[in-house]
């Protein structure tokens, strides 16, 4: 491989000016770091890789020209920031991809908004990162197209550019064709067209696998064989890529001082009581009312624990422009408000809750200080959250109760299971965590850890850019 190009809707830096000076700094994603560490390890083995991301932009233009005037350091990747205009980029974000695309794959078709409009923008941003990627892409090149928002993208490309060697990755789940053929007649062949562009489709789970390939047979007619398709004389495979996270980046802040100290205070705060805990985005997916509602049915199912149990409750900021979002906040803290009020003592609250960002420490002090965490979607492509509490947990103990819809149930049997809109399931659940013997916990945990241990998240990059070359030498070998 020559020349890898990274596309996805965000570019992994942001660029900021002060006192006349405009700097990159790397966000701290999972991804934008594998790809880091893999690069690392590629240079060891003396390979030279030349790396580009191409992402839209989200900041202005003059600061990108200012930043290219001047003398800068050298980058991990050089960046492409592709500048959409508002109006345009806000009908693509807000509409297109998260008023229809997100409800819908993750089964919530009554959220969906159908709007041709929408549609047009979804349309046109992608355009857009096509134009931008054929002013410099040439033969000999991999691109490696990231997630929902540029379904299009691989097709357009290929239309132009035949030979090119395309990977695409969808994040979130795709869903059976029941719920997909909801769709626009139009939409839904685009975006199927779109995906085929690419030689090489991976996704999260062996079901989305399954769906996407049954999408295919009915909404353009291609059979398929082991995971593979045939389109115009062209292989075309599908398979899953369980992403992984950065184990050691988890495992090893039990040991970083600033960690240790704000898991200290916790613990101290709520001494004689245990924690459960649980971080999302603000999102209907995540499923946080029905969790609010299993917690309150355990307190009630379970009085012994009153005054002994403390539930950490923090939700992430997240799309706030969206009106379903609004509203689920609202409902949330209600809701929240509710329980408390009703179950509280003098001395006790049942949910500490926090509506904010957490720092990197602070996420990590929580993992470690609780004694279970609860995770449970309503649906999840894949959940990090779930995979992170787990390679938090230095002592290997603690519990995880799991949403069995999420991506991550697949690969964590160790964990509770549960519906997330049962509560009695949940409220059982949560019980069997705080009274499980730290021998179960501990036995349960090192099987989770292994597994993370074993397939990082630069196991998953290694995996796929080398099952995207061989599906472009088993692409020569049939020509
Ligand atoms: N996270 C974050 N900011 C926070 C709290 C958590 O960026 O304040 C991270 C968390 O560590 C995890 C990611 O956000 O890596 C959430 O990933 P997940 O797959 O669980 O859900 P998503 O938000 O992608 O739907």
């Amino acid at each position: 491989m020559k020349r890898l190009i990274v596309v996805s809707n965000r570019l992994p830096y942001q660029v900021q000016e002060s006192e006349g000076k405009v700097t990159l700094r790397q966000s701290d994603g999972g991804l934008v770091t594998a790809l880091k560490s893999f690069f690392e390890e590629e240079a060891r083995k003396g390979g030279t890789i030349e790396k580009r991301w191409v992402g839209a932009a989200d900041f202005p233009e003059k600061r990108w020209k200012k930043f290219k005037a001047q003398e800068n350091a050298e980058q991990t990747f050089e960046i492409d920031p592709i500048f959409i205009e508002k109006k345009t980029y806000s009908k693509f974000y807000n509409g297109f991809c998260n008023a229809t695309l997100w409800p819908l794959f993750h089964y919530f078709p009554s959220y969906v908004e159908y709007d041709e409009e929408t549609f047009q923008a979804y349309e046109a941003v992608n355009h857009a990162f096509a134009d931008m990627l054929l002013s410099f892409l040439k033969p000999g090149d991999t691109l490696w197209i990231h997630d929902y928002q540029l379904l299009l993208l691989p097709g357009m490309i290929r239309q132009k550019l035949p030979d090119i060697s395309i990977g695409f990755f969808l994040h979130i789940p795709f869903p059976s064709y029941e719920i997909f053929r909801m769709l626009h007649r139009t939409w839904k062949e685009k975006i199927i067209r779109g995906m085929l562009g690419a030689d090489l489709l991976g996704f999260h789970t062996h079901e989305y696998v399954q769906h996407f390939l049954k999408t295919v047979r009915m909404v353009a007619g291609y059979d398929h064989q082991f995971r593979s398709i045939i389109v115009d004389n062209r292989i075309i495979k599908a398979d899953l890529f369980p992403l992984g996270i950065d184990y050691a980046k988890f495992h090893d802040a039990a040991n970083v001082p600033a960690v240790i100290e704000q898991r200290e205070t916790i613990r101290k705060n709520f001494q004689d009581k245990k924690i459960i805990f649980s971080v999302d985005r603000l999102d209907y997916t995540k499923g946080v009312t029905h969790r609010l509602l299993g917690f309150e049915k355990f307190l009630e199912a379970y009085p012994d624990w009153k005054e002994r149990v403390v539930f950490v409750l923090v939700v992430v900021p997240s799309r706030q422009i969206i009106s379903k979002y609004n509203e689920r906040l609202k409902l949330i803290e209600e809701q929240v408000g509710s329980i408390n009020g009703k179950h509280s003592t003098l001395s006790w609250q049942p949910i500490i809750y926090r509506y904010s960002n957490l720092a990197f420490d602070e996420l990590c002090a929580l993992y470690e200080a609780a004694d279970a965490a609860l995770i449970t979607p309503l649906r999840d492509g894949m959940n990090l959250v779930a995979k992170e509490y787990a390679a938090s947990r230095a002592q290997e103990d603690g519990v995880l109760i799991l949403s069995e819809l999420a991506g991550a149930a697949n690969e964590m049997g160790e964990a509770i299971l549960v519906n997330p809109v049962d509560t009695a399931d949940m409220a059982n659940a949560i019980s069997t965590a705080l009274t499980m013997p730290v021998q179960e916990q501990r036995h349960n945990m090192k099987l989770l850890q292994k597994r993370l241990k074993d397939y990082t998240v630069i196991h998953w990059v290694n995996d796929f850019l080398k099952q995207l070359e061989e599906v472009r030498s088993q692409q020569s070998e049939q020509e």
